[in-house]
This record gives C-alpha cells, sequence and structure tokens, in this order.
C-alpha cells in the first residue's frame, strides 16, 4: 500500500544534497537500515524510487536524504518541495544493511559514500547496535566539504545520543576533491591500513570485525574484492556474513 506523508521538515545541505520529514503513518515494522519506495504523484502517474529510511524505526517520523539531479525523473521535481506538500511512501520495506545478517563481531565499520549515507543514519540509532558491537564507525566520503551531510549532527552524536552510544560512537569523514584533514577514498584507508589508527580502533581483524557497505557502483565493488581477497563472506537477508552491501543508487 501507498500512504500519503505530509513533508514536516526540510534541510537543504548542498546544490546537490537535501533531506527531509515527514508524518509517520508507515507501519512499525521496518528494520533499521532498510529501503523503501518514495515518490510525488503528477498528472501523469506517480513517479517512485528507492530510498534508503535514514530515521530510526522508534522515531515517529520518517526521514529521507536525496540527491538533486537536475534532469532527474523525481528529484527535478522532488527539490522543490516544501513544509505541507504530500510525498507517497510505500509501507513495505526491504534491503541487505540490517545488522542481524551480520554473524556476531567485534567493531562495527559503516562504510559510506554520497547518499549512501543515509542507511547509516538508521543504524546509529538503534540501541541493537551497540549491543551487539563493541564500537561503531561511520565514514562518509564526498568530493567536497559542502556535501558532508549531517555534519554537525555526527560530529555531535556521541555527546547527544549518548545513552544510546555510550560514547562507542565515531564519525570520519574524507573528501576526494578538495584540502581536508582527511584525504582520499575510504577504500585506500581501509586497504593501506590506516583507517583503524585515524580513529584508534584495534587493527582490523577479519575474524572479528564487521562491514556494512552503501556507495556507488566503483565503491562497492572495490570494497567487496578486497573483503572477497581477505576471506569475508558477504551477507544477505538469509545468510549471515562478516560483510554486507547496498547500492546507493542504480548507475544507467
Ligand atoms: C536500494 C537503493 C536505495 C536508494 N536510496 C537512495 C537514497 O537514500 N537517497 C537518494 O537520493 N537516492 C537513493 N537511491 C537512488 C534513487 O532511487 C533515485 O535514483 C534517485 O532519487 C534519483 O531519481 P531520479 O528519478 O531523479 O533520477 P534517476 O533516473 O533515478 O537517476 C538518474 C541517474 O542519476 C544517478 N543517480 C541516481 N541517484 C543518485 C544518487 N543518490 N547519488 C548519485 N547519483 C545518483 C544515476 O547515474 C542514475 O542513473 C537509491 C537507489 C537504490 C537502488
Amino acid at each position: 500500500m501507498i500512504n500519503r506523508e505530509v513533508v514536516t521538515d526540510i534541510v537543504h545541505w548542498s546544490e546537490r544534497t537535501f533531506s527531509f520529514r515527514t508524518t509517520r503513518n508507515y507501519p512499525n515494522k521496518f528494520n533499521n537500515g532498510e529501503f523503501t519506495m518514495i515518490g510525488l504523484e503528477t498528472d501523469k502517474k506517480n513517479i517512485m524510487r528507492a530510498y534508503s529510511i535514514a530515521s530510526a524505526n522508534h522515531e515517529n517520523f520518517l526521514e529521507f536524504l536525496s540527491i538533486k539531479l537536475d534532469k532527474g525523473p523525481l528529484t527535478s521535481k522532488l527539490q522543490k518541495i516544501k513544509i505541507g506538500d504530500e510525498i507517497l511512501i510505500q509501507d513495505k520495506s526491504t534491503g541487505t544493511l540490517v545488522i542481524d545478517y551480520l554473524k556476531p563481531g567485534r567493531n562495527l565499520y559503516l562504510l559510506s559514500t554520497g547518499t549512501g549515507l543515509a542507511p547509516f543514519i538508521s543504524i546509529i540509532k538503534d540501541p541493537l547496535t551497540y549491543e551487539r558491537f563493541n564500537k561503531v564507525v561511520l565514514t562518509h566520503t564526498v568530493p567536497d566539504s559542502s556535501q558532508l551531510a549531517y555534519l554537525e549532527e555526527l560530529t555531535l552524536f556521541n555527546k547527544r545520543w549518548d545513552i544510546i552510544t555510550n560514547n562507542n560512537f565515531t564519525y570520519f569523514n574524507t573528501l576526494t576533491r578538495a584540502p581536508w584533514d582527511n584525504i582520499g577514498r575510504i577504500t585506500q584507508w581501509v586497504k593501506e591500513d590506516r583507517l583503524h589508527k585515524a580513529i584508534k580502533f584495534e587493527p582490523i581483524n577479519p575474524q572479528l570485525d564487521r562491514f556494512m557497505v552503501c556507495g556507488s557502483l566503483d565503491f562497492n565493488k572495490e570494497l567487496i574484492e578486497y573483503f572477497s581477497h581477505i576471506g569475508l563472506s558477504e551477507g544477505n537477508t538469509s545468510t549471515q556474513g562478516e560483510y554486507l552491501v547496498e547500492k546507493a543508487f542504480v548507475e544507467k
């Protein structure tokens, strides 16, 4: 079933991304990290696209982080929404980025590029994430700092959500096309054994540590190759693995 939800809040992070909240008639049943179909009603037909739910399932609103594409059938219109507008949201969700699909482990690495950040915003708000794993790091890589959506929230997340995180959350960002404290693709940081040092985690141990990946096709592909090279198996909705992968979008 498709619900009509009302937009209650909008944040334009940059010329490339924005996020928005809606009311929530959506049933209280999605798993944190899943995606659903959302869209707009137009004269001709509904335009619906897959979107990760960025809010957690214990929150009384729904939140989404969106790209802005001038020529995108949906996002050319969606980027112009205003508070009070209606969004269509399918009341079923799915996806592989769910902590239940990971084998038990020590530290959890959530690795994202671009709007691939969205499912992890949901997962880091889930108390179970911190019951299952000792330490949790969320990495976000984008071309320049204007695209670091949720920068302040994530920088202050441990402080603001300490009842849930117990101070075990770390946020780490890198830029690929502008000067910054941390430069370069996170794939290199992982492969060159630099990430764990920068965030003061134990050295990555394939037997103990677990990973979730959400980004562009190239980013996902490179990490899948690396993880299989170090002997990790990919999990899915029916079999637990040491890592999980979801596309942040489909390249046509
Ligand atoms: C599992 C899944 C989850 C998704 N979650 C999100 C999400 O949380 N937020 C979000 O903005 N999009 C997400 N997408 C992409 C989304 O479904 C749409 O493609 C996007 O909203 C653009 O829609 P459009 O109709 O404007 O353009 P489309 O015709 O859908 O896309 C046009 C082209 O733009 C590029 N593109 C599409 N989406 C993105 C993106 N997010 N970042 C960079 N380039 C992109 C691709 O090359 C694509 O072929 C997800 C896709 C999948 C498969």
